[in-house]
């Protein structure tokens, strides 16, 4: 297999927000990575613009330890690194102040793909769209880039996208969710619709559930404040694991254009059910041996914020009617797991006897540890004693089947860069497609903040509290193992 790296036109990208965290530890290492790889072309612009009051050269010290910090040894090339760092340019801006504009103006060249990196909180969002466009910097061919959280409401999330839409047009605006960069969720999209294998049995006949986890061992740590005022609702269900919902659940899109692809995401989050408080379980963790319980995190000890939600929901078309749907995340729980497992039913008969049973297959498609597939199937177990079955596990870890070029897969970040550059909006999310998921996500908090519902507590490194076991019990149905 040959990797294949398709080198972009040349651009001229500014990061507002430069010296940030976001900037420091995920895009100037991923362009780096980008420009090592041959993808970025020597005569690219990367303008840093933020209030500290660096030069070129300040700046570009910034970017190199941010690279000897953020980039693998493996691919710190000294050679490259300094070729790199020639793209590099720093305007200092405040984006609610008047200085700096025509200084950024002057990078600007014609002709060339620009782009606007907005790294910074949704607040400065309009105030530099507003001036990018008073200033003459942005253009018609220009593409600017939001980063999440993209509202923490329903009505803040149109108030965004009414303050964009003044300056912007929707085919200009790129909404990240840097789930949608990750290779494995869009191999979600070449499983289902590059084989012809699973979309057959993918509907409420032969599907009995999916489950959807995103576990993750850390806690809230230092970013307790923010986090508080979100929870794990806002923070990871609303985008993330809607967008996995989507990909997962969606009718094959006619093309794989922009518009083809995030239509029937959309089709997916409008026919959602909302869901009951009975369908729910917030959680909490308490204080373990690592360290200390949510609320201390937090530093607020009444909070009443979930680190922890299990939920079932259901989609209401002809292909998932009757089939449940189950996402769960958490912090600090046992193991660091992202995955989607797609649970089939049982044959509909054993011609085994009825002593063997019926296993349903279960396929899961693995995000990460080790990205990559597993079919659970049933087989014969070797050896004499008559037709006695066992399930194994067809398993495929990624990196392995992709040998060396698995080592060049790039980050969320570089890809979703590069796509901005390409002028490729497929894996960003649309305005519509961000509103109808707070449309659906708003009356479940509504609900039961009006209820004034407490999480329930769970021990550090467990599975969540109790409840979201019994979520599935009832149903008579299991949560897959987080380990
Ligand atoms: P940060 O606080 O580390 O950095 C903010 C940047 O904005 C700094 O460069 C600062 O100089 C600049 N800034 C602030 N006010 C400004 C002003 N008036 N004019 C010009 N520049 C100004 O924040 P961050 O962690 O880098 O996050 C940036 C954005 O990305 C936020 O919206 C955040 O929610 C989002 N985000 C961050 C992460 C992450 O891992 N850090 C992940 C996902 C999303």
């Amino acid at each position: 297999m040959v990797s294949r790296v398709i080198p972009v036109d040349t651009f001229d990208l500014v990061i507002f927000g430069g010296t940030g965290d976001l900037a420091r530890r995920k895009i100037l290492p991923g362009l780096y990575v980008r420009f090592l790889a041959g993808q970025i072309p020597e005569d690219a612009r990367i303008v840093g613009a933020a209030r500290s009051e660096f030069d070129d050269d300040g700046y570009r010290s910034f970017v190199s330890e941010s690279i000897a910090e953020f980039v693998a040894k493996s691919k710190q090339d000294k050679t490259a690194i300094s070729e790199f760092l020639k793209c590099i340019h720093y305007v200092p801006i405040d984006a609610l102040g008047k200085g700096g504009w025509p200084d950024l103006a002057k990078l600007m060249r014609l002709d060339t793909i620009r782009a606007f990196y907005l790294s910074v909180g949704p607040r400065l969002f309009g105030p530099l769209a507003e001036r990018l466009h008073a200033h003459g910097i942005a253009n018609d061919k220009s593409r600017i880039v939001v980063e999440k959280p993209f509202g923490r409401d329903l009505k803040s999330a149109c108030a965004l996208n009414a303050v964009l839409a003044e300056s912007f047009e929707e085919h200009q605006i790129y909404r990240i969710d840097h789930y949608l960069g990750k290779e494995t969720v869009q191999n979600l999209m070449a499983v289902r619709f590059g084989n012809i294998l699973f979309e057959p049995l993918w509907n409420s006949q032969y599907v009995d559930h999916i489950q959807i986890t995103v576990a993750e061992t850390v806690g809230v740590g230092g970013r307790g404040g923010y986090y508080d005022k979100s929870g794990a609702m806002r923070d990871m269900v609303q985008n993330h694991m809607m967008q996995l919902l989507c990909l997962i659940a969606m009718e094959p899109p006619s093309t794989f254009e922009p518009d083809a692809v995030r239509d029937e995401k959309l089709k997916v989050i409008r026919a959602l059910d909302p869901v009951e408080s009975h369908e729910i379980v917030r959680g909490q963790y308490l204080e373990g041996e690592n360290g200390a319980s949510y609320q201390i995190e937090a530093e607020n000890p009444d909070s009443h914020a979930e680190s922890f939600i299990a939920l079932r929901t259901h989609i209401s078309n002809w292909r998932w009617n009757g089939t449940p749907i189950y996402l769960r995340t958490g912090k600090r729980l046992r193991a660091r797991v992202s995955e989607i497992a797609v649970v089939f039913k049982d044959p509909p008969h054993s011609i085994f006897g009825p002593q063997e049973g019926r296993r349903g297959n279960v396929l899961v498609i693995r995000l990460q540890p080790d990205e990559g597939m597993n079919l659970r199937v049933t087989i014969k177990e070797p050896g004499p004693g008559g037709m006695r079955l066992i399930e194994v596990p067809l398993d495929m870890s990624f990196a392995e089947a992709l040998g060396n070029d698995g080592d060049d897969i790039p980050d969320a970040y570089e890809r979703l860069i590069m796509d901005v550059i390409r002028g490729n909006q497929t894996l960003f999310m649309r305005g519509d497609e961000v509103e109808a998921a707070w449309a659906w996500t708003d009356p479940i908090i509504a609900a039961w903040e009006d209820r004034h519902d407490k999480p329930k507590p769970y021990d550090p490194g467990s599975s969540g509290p109790e409840d979201s076991l019994m979520l599935l019990h009832r149903d008579g149905r299991r949560w897959r193992e987080i380990r």
